[in-house]
């Protein structure tokens, strides 16, 4: 992962739109009643927090001849896991984002773990919990056999701070557990709303 600038969030223009927290769904004016969903009073205000993405969009939105690209064979990264491998379709690609879901108790923090452990690769994992504590991730740790050096913690639900981290450490690998416990003093919404969980999954995307 190539160290970027962050996203200059202060410097980006701002505009409101009412997003219904029961659904995401998004009007330019306020609603009682959501036409998506059908729930009352679930609009709420929100900034929309404009980055330079645009000028990458636009920059690319002349068609070109599909043979004029050169097809680079992309880069990926073995987690230690041949099953996990084959459904990522042949490892993680480098600067690439994956949500892994599951009802609680299925083992998603256990496999992450272990993911934390055996991915090849030269640097550190930086692993962010906003749920668990230290203690908690390192006795899952013991329990499967796990010290590793290339592991560091971070207890945070700040974007902003967990941003810093990742530009400060400059990690091959990222875990977030999980990206609906973390919020940002950027977007008017509660942590865990569809617009915190959309807004937080880019900004710390952008920050790989
Ligand atoms: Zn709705």
């Amino acid at each position: 992962m190539s160290k970027r600038k962050r996203p200059q969030l202060d410097m980006a223009k701002n505009k409101t739109v009412f997003v219904c927290s029961e659904c995401g769904n998004e009007s330019t004016k306020w609603l009682g009643k959501c036409p998506a969903c059908n729930s009352w009073n679930t609009f709420y205000e929100q900034k929309i927090v404009e980055t330079k993405n645009k000028e990458k969009i636009t920059a690319g939105s002349t068609p070109q001849k599909l043979n004029s690209y050169e097809a680079k064979e992309t880069l990926r990264t073995n987690t230690g896991f041949h099953e996990l491998d084959r459904v990522l379709g042949g490892g993680l690609v480098k600067g690439s984002l994956v949500l892994i879901g599951g009802e609680p108790g299925i083992g998603k923090s256990t496999l992450i773990l272990q993911i934390c452990d055996k991915i090849k690769g030269d640097g550190k994992v930086l692993y962010v919990s906003g749920e668990e504590s230290a203690e908690q991730i390192k006795l899952r740790a013991d329990r499967l056999g796990i010290n590793n050096e290339d592991i560091l913690f971070l207890g945070e639900t700040d974007i902003d701070i967990v941003n810093q981290a990742i530009i400060n450490v400059n990690p091959k690998l990222v875990i977030i557990d999980s990206i609906q416990t973390m919020y940002s003093d950027e977007i008017t919404a509660a942590a865990g709303s569809v617009s915190q969980v959309r807004e937080i999954t880019r900004a710390s995307y952008e920050s790989l």
